[in-house]
């Protein structure tokens, strides 16, 4: 059903260009975001049809309340059971509305961050913080009508190709990240990137230098990319002291940002190797099924950590320190956490770390107790074989898995059960 409607959709593009959104856009809202100026940033949305209301697909928090202020103040953004509204006061209809935003970075609990901003006014941005709909989301909704404007000097990156002023989109699933800033792609073999330079000549150095090879470390078991990814790396200072850096990936993209003072950016070598090899991982794990419970996120973050050590333990032998001091705070971590309470109590209470630490804990646990040298590899592609086909993520099918083919101890798998806590 959905995908015969995406088709119209994509043949409605291709027939009518730019006035696609005329055409079958009964129900979907136009959504333009424009650059004015560095610091100078809003979001419009555009109905066919009067509404009352508009919702955002994803509400993390309630942050939107105090970083986007509606233009005319006949409008206000509520929060109401977990979601931020969009309507007028006086409670009547409207076709459109425009925001005015506040680019700058902050962090929002497991989403991705919808501003990072580079050293040199560029700007990173996630099209899914602007995904939303006409009244109510009912969570169905996968087609977003997209745009970016930008000043001439800059370039707008939208999947991977370069545009001019303005360009317009399908947006669809988790979105993705936007690229827009005066800096060129470089292919530098194995990605195409975009680094801040005000990033330090060790990090840029340690980037160029070892992601092509855990690239190829990871394509040994997992196979190449369909498609050349994009690796955007930014960097901006902060103001009230915080520091560190966070990632993620996106389909064809990989993403790492670093905030706070400048002695930070010059950190712990091994550490950045690690963030490196974790981000890495990811963009290899062709998650093909979706995680329906927030907890199961274990086994992706999981297994990205366990990919870090064997990546550095091969490219970087004089880091086994390191590495085993990882290994061993993730089980006192993750066992504290759970002391008294589960890992799904924990993901209620936004402690995402934990799962991080008892994800890695399990998978290394799996990985010991199995002879086999590359055990978490082909458990990771059974799995990924097992759950296509739209079948659920869950924790209870890759214990099964792990304890029927990878010698996960019948004890093993019940005590990581009774941690997770989602039976
Ligand atoms: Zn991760």
């Amino acid at each position: 059903m959905l995908r015969i409607f995406v088709f119209k959709l994509v043949t409605a593009v291709i027939l009518y260009g730019s006035s696609i959104f005329e055409a079958h856009a009964a129900n979907i809202l136009y959504t333009e975001i424009e650059k004015l100026s560095a610091k100078h940033w809003q979001v419009s949305y555009q109905s066919q049809t009067p509404i009352k209301a508009i919702m955002f697909a994803n509400s993390p928090d309630d942050s939107r309340i105090a970083r986007w202020q509606p233009l005319s103040d006949a409008f206000k953004i509520s929060y109401i059971n977990g979601r931020e509204i969009v309507a007028r006061k006086d409670a009547t209809t409207f076709t459109s509305v425009t925001f005015k935003l506040t680019p700058t970075y902050i962090h929002l609990p497991k989403n991705y961050a919808p501003f990072s901003p580079f050293s040199n006014n560029a700007m990173l941005l996630h099209s899914g913080r602007f995904f939303a709909c006409p009244n109510i989301c009912s969570g169905n909704e996968n087609l977003w009508a997209m745009a970016v404007k930008a000043p001439a000097e800059d370039n707008i990156f939208v999947d991977g190709i370069s545009y001019k002023i303005k360009t317009s989109w399908w947006d669809k699933n988790d979105g993705q990240k936007l690229y827009i800033g005066q800096q060129l792609s470089h292919d530098n073999g194995s990605y195409i990137g975009i680094v801040d330079p005000e990033l330090s000549s060790e990090i840029a150095k340690q980037m160029e230098l070892m992601l092509p090879k855990m690239m190829s470390i990871l394509e040994e078991s997992y196979g190449v990319l369909p498609k050349k990814p994009m690796l955007f790396a930014s960097y901006s200072e902060t103001n009230d002291g915080r520091f560190g850096h966070q990632g993620g990936t996106l389909p064809n993209q990989v993403f790492m940002h670093w905030y706070g003072h400048n002695v930070y950016k010059e950190q712990d070598a091994a550490a950045t190797l690690w963030f490196f090899a974790h981000e890495a991982a990811h963009m290899y794990q062709h998650m093909s099924g979706s995680a329906v419970d927030p907890v199961d996120n274990w086994m992706h973050e999981g297994h990205a950590e366990m990919m870090a050590k064997k990546i550095m333990l091969s490219l970087s032998p004089q880091y086994e320190g390191f590495v085993r001091a990882k290994v061993s705070e993730a089980k006192s971590h993750c066992l504290a956490s759970v002391n008294q309470s589960t890992l799904v109590e924990q993901v209620a209470l936004g402690n995402y770390r934990a799962l991080y630490q008892c994800g890695f804990y399990i998978f290394n646990t799996i990985e010991n107790g199995d002879a086999r040298i590359n055990t978490t590899e082909t458990l990771w592609l059974d799995y990924m074989k097992e759950i296509t086909g739209n079948k659920k993520v869950s924790s209870d099918s890759l214990l099964s898995l792990a304890e029927l083919s990878y010698g996960l101890s019948k004890e093993n798998n019940n005590k990581f059960r009774n941690l997770i806590g989602n039976e």
